[in-house]
């Protein structure tokens, strides 16, 4: 390893130094011409923790939209079924129709099983319709006046709720 500033030989401990922007790693003596790096990049960045923060970031808006979604409404068997043969669809058609597959349709049609979220959407896009039960549908007319929810009534909502 050599002093980038002088190119002499570092023995022992080397020093990260900036001079006008540029990062350079020289031997001790040199250290004093330029102003001294205390955290070295090559050691990391350990104020970051990607490991601890990223999950957690993730998560948040996507319970908070989960819940201004709604959720799915107690017929929605029904609906799917009504608006399949509204469309003159077999099963089978609507199972092509979200690329899944037809068992899985009849059992939604049965009830028998929940339409996760991103089935549960491409059911609401094939057949027109919508499967989640928001306060929006029933108080609402779509026009001004139409209560906005902010995140802090979100979260209090939810808590109320359990
Ligand atoms: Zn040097």
């Amino acid at each position: 390893m050599q002093c980038e500033l002088c190119g002499a030989p570092i023995v022992g401990p080397s020093k990260t130094i900036q001079i006008e922007g540029a990062e350079l790693c020289v031997c001790v003596r040199c250290a004093k011409h330029g102003t001294e790096v205390q955290q070295p990049r090559r050691k990391g960045a350990p104020q970051k923790k990607p490991g601890l923060a990223a999950p957690q970031a993730r998560r948040r808006p996507r319970d908070v939209f989960d819940l201004m979604e709604g959720e799915i409404v107690d017929d929605y068997a029904d609906r799917i079924r009504a608006a399949r043969e509204g469309k003159e669809w077999s099963t089978l058609d609507l199972a092509q129709a979200i690329k899944e597959r037809e068992l899985l349709v009849k059992k939604i049609e049965k009830g028998d099983l929940i339409p996760e979220d991103d089935v549960r959407r491409k059911l609401e896009k094939a057949l027109s319709i919508r499967l989640i039960d928001s306060t929006e549908d029933s108080t609402s007319t779509g026009g001004p006046g139409r209560v906005t929810m902010t995140v802090g009534d979100v979260i209090s909502f939810k808590k109320s709720r359990k």
